[in-house]
Order: structure tokens, then C-alpha cells, then sequence
């Protein structure tokens, strides 16, 4: 007799589950474009040169291994701070943990700020990870058409009817840039009109901002939307960075949840109940990659360095959606892909049926999310041929 008759058997993680498949396939020309991991132009991880130099910086000084305070290091969210919002605009408090970690932190906090439970709207389709996150903290989330897959654009219409007649005080999360998986963004024009409507109905922004300068290669440019309602809009915000894809610091879990209130008081006291709360999660956050994030964003000259690789990392990715482009067009793969050039960031949303994704896979060793989401940083010159060669001869 086990006290554990009542659980049930949870799915592995698509996506993770897919990486595995990959690693699994002895073919040789395999295509892995499933997990978001930028790779080089020969199929490698890449480790940023200013990220490498903040490594021989920090093995220089002599790094040791203990614990970072409860907040973790105050040098790097300071930083962060400073690099999204443009400048040190209080009163804002900051507790560093990974990107996950930040929105399941957020959330932590915004269940014991509000009762009943405010209602979490997420846009259709978003990163596979948020409704777990949200509803294993007990929200209840509900889903508004982001996307139109018939003009395989931003269904903007739908999105200012959600923000109207959404309910009052709810949260509502917003991919800061290169949005999950779509990558298609609103235009500066139609932030200011989702900024004012949720303004308007006090509604929550939730910033999910995991591609800060990765999306465009500007950073200022990427937190846009962040420095819109903040700065500008001066409105309550909470905002979840990580550097994962920025920093290519994937594995070291290195993120900030970042909370911009109206009042002081609000701002002192939230960070002491974040402070509580993380650490009876995880008592405090990982230092290595933190120290890492904290020597590259504070350093002038590493800090330059930075901006030039995330310049690196998004051209080739441009530059690969543009090869996939133009060898879907020569090999006269059937319907239009217009969109995938119009879309941007580390994605592309094919628009495939998951019959078709999965011939991908058996038949031709190409691997993509079952939604047709491909991690464009996956192709290199090597591939791109072979993988609009492969999409085009399972269309026809
Ligand atoms: N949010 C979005 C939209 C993402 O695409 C990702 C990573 O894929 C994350 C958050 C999570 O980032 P992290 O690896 O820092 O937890």
C-alpha cells in the first residue's frame, strides 16, 4: 500500500523530451531547430567572448563558492536594473533568480498581494511554460488569440477587445520582445495603445523578458515596451529578465524578477516579502553566472563587448531565417512564407500541421516543436539547404 495511489503520470516536458530524441538519432545529417539554443555557424554552443573574459576576470581575482545573500548580488541587480530600464528609475526593487525562477517568483508574490485571486490573461500562443507555472500557484488562466493563423500575423483587434472586457485588477503577461512563439511583436504605436488600455482598467503588466538585445541586436530597442510603461506610462510593473539567450548563460540560471510600485513603502515592502518568499524556495539564487552577468554589465569594456555579441548572435540568425526564406521560395516549397521574414527574433513559426512535423522528424531527421516553432539559430550554412529541401518534399 503506497501514500502515493493517488498521483498520476505527468508527461515528460515536450521539448526536453524532444532534445532527447535528437541526441538519440545516429543519423547523420540530424537537424535539431526544437530547443531555443543559440548555436554557431558550425552547429556549436557558443560561448560569448565577453562572457568568456569575465570568466578570466573572475578565475584572475579568485573565485570562491559561498552563499550570495537572500536578494542575491547586490552589484548585479543593480546592473540589470540599470541596463533595462535605461537608467536607475525608483522606486523599483529587484531580486535576482533565473527567468523561470522570476515568474514563478512573481507570481509567488502576487497571490498573497490580492484576494480573491486576480485572474492571469496569456496570449495564444505563448512559451509552453507559462500556464504551469501560473496554475500550479493555484491562478487561473485564460487564454486571448494573440495570433491569426490565417494572415499568420498579430491578431491586434483581439487583443485590445481582451484588454477592454478583461477583468478589473487582473495580471496580464507580455512577451517584452521577440514574443514566444510567434515573433511577432506589436509596433511601438500599438504598445502605447495596450499600455493605455490596461492603464485604463487597471490591469497588471507582466513582463516576460528573456530576449533583451538578442531580438534586434539593440537592446534599447528590445525594452521598448518595458520602458513604455514604466518610465513613460509610469504604471506598476513586474518584470522577469533572463539571460539565458542574451548571455548565453542557459545552464547557470542567471535571471532577475525586477518590480517597479507607485509608492515607496509599496517598493520596501514587497522586496521584504520576495526576500521571504525565496527563501523558503530556494533559500538564495545560484552566484556563478550572476557574477558573470554582474562583471559583463558593469565593466565598460566588457559591457561593449556584450552589445557587439548579441549583435553577432541576432545578424546570423537574420541572416538564417533570410537563407531558409529565399531556399523555400527556389525550391518552390508550396504556399507562402512571407511570414516567416516578417517575424523576428530566435523563432519561426512555420505554420505546418503536426502531421507534417512529424514526417520532419521520422522521415528526414528534422526536429521542430510540435507547433511548427523552429529555433532558427539551429540552422547554419551547412543545413539550411537540406531543411527547406526536407519541408518543401514533404509539402508536395
Ligand atoms: N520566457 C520565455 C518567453 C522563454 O522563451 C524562456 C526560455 O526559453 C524563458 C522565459 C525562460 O528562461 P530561463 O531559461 O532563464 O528560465
Amino acid at each position: 500500500e503506497t501514500r502515493f495511489n493517488k498521483t498520476r503520470f505527468i508527461p515528460p516536458d515536450a521539448i526536453f523530451a524532444l532534445t532527447a530524441e535528437y541526441l538519440q538519432d545516429p543519423f547523420p545529417r540530424k537537424v535539431n531547430l526544437g530547443q531555443g539554443t543559440y548555436r554557431d555557424g558550425e552547429g556549436n554552443p557558443w560561448v560569448l567572448p565577453s562572457v568568456n573574459r569575465a570568466r578570466e576576470t573572475l578565475s584572475a581575482q579568485g573565485l570562491n563558492h559561498e552563499y550570495l545573500p537572500i536578494l542575491g548580488l547586490q552589484a548585479f541587480r543593480e546592473a540589470t536594473a540599470k541596463v533595462v530600464l535605461g537608467s536607475e528609475l525608483l522606486p523599483s526593487r529587484r531580486l535576482s533568480l533565473s527567468g523561470t525562477g522570476a515568474l514563478h517568483l512573481a507570481g509567488l508574490l502576487l497571490r498573497v498581494c490580492q484576494s480573491p485571486l486576480p485572474k492571469i490573461y496569456i496570449p495564444e500562443p505563448t512559451w509552453s511554460n507559462h500556464h504551469q507555472v501560473f496554475s500550479s500557484l493555484g491562478f487561473s488562466c485564460e487564454s486571448f488569440k494573440y495570433y491569426d493563423h490565417e494572415t499568420r500575423d498579430l491578431d491586434i483587434e483581439s487583443y485590445y477587445s481582451t484588454l477592454r472586457n478583461a477583468e478589473p485588477k487582473s495580471i496580464v503577461i507580455l512577451h517584452a520582445c521577440a514574443h514566444n512563439p510567434t515573433g511577432c511583436d506589436p509596433t511601438k504605436e500599438q504598445w502605447r495603445e495596450i499600455a493605455q488600455l490596461m492603464k485604463a482598467r487597471q490591469l497588471f503588466p507582466l513582463f516576460d523578458a528573456a530576449y533583451l538585445g538578442f531580438n534586434s541586436g539593440n537592446y534599447d530597442e528590445d525594452a521598448f515596451a518595458i520602458r513604455l510603461f514604466v518610465g513613460e506610462m509610469k504604471m506598476e510593473a513586474g518584470i522577469c529578465i533572463s539571460f539565458a539567450k542574451n548571455m548565453g548563460l542557459y545552464g547557470e540560471r542567471v535571471g532577475c524578477f525586477m518590480l517597479a510600485t507607485d509608492t515607496k513603502e509599496a517598493a520596501v515592502n514587497t522586496q521584504s516579502m520576495l526576500e521571504m518568499l525565496q527563501r523558503s524556495e530556494v533559500s538564495n539564487p545560484p552566484a556563478f553566472g550572476a557574477k558573470i552577468a554582474s562583471q559583463v554589465m558593469g565593466m565598460k569594456d566588457l559591457k561593449e563587448m556584450w552589445f557587439a555579441d548579441m549583435v553577432t548572435m541576432s545578424s546570423r540568425i537574420r541572416s538564417m531565417r533570410k537563407a531558409l526564406y529565399e531556399h523555400l521560395i527556389s525550391f518552390g516549397a508550396p504556399g507562402s512564407w512571407d511570414h516567416l521574414i516578417r517575424q523576428s527574433g530566435m523563432f519561426g513559426f512555420l505554420g505546418l500541421s503536426p502531421e507534417i512535423v512529424l514526417k520532419l522528424k521520422d522521415d528526414y531527421h528534422v526536429y521542430m516543436a510540435g507547433n511548427s516553432r523552429i529555433s532558427i539559430a539551429g540552422l547554419n550554412p551547412g543545413n539550411v539547404e537540406y531543411v527547406a529541401r526536407s519541408i518543401t518534399q514533404c509539402l508536395k
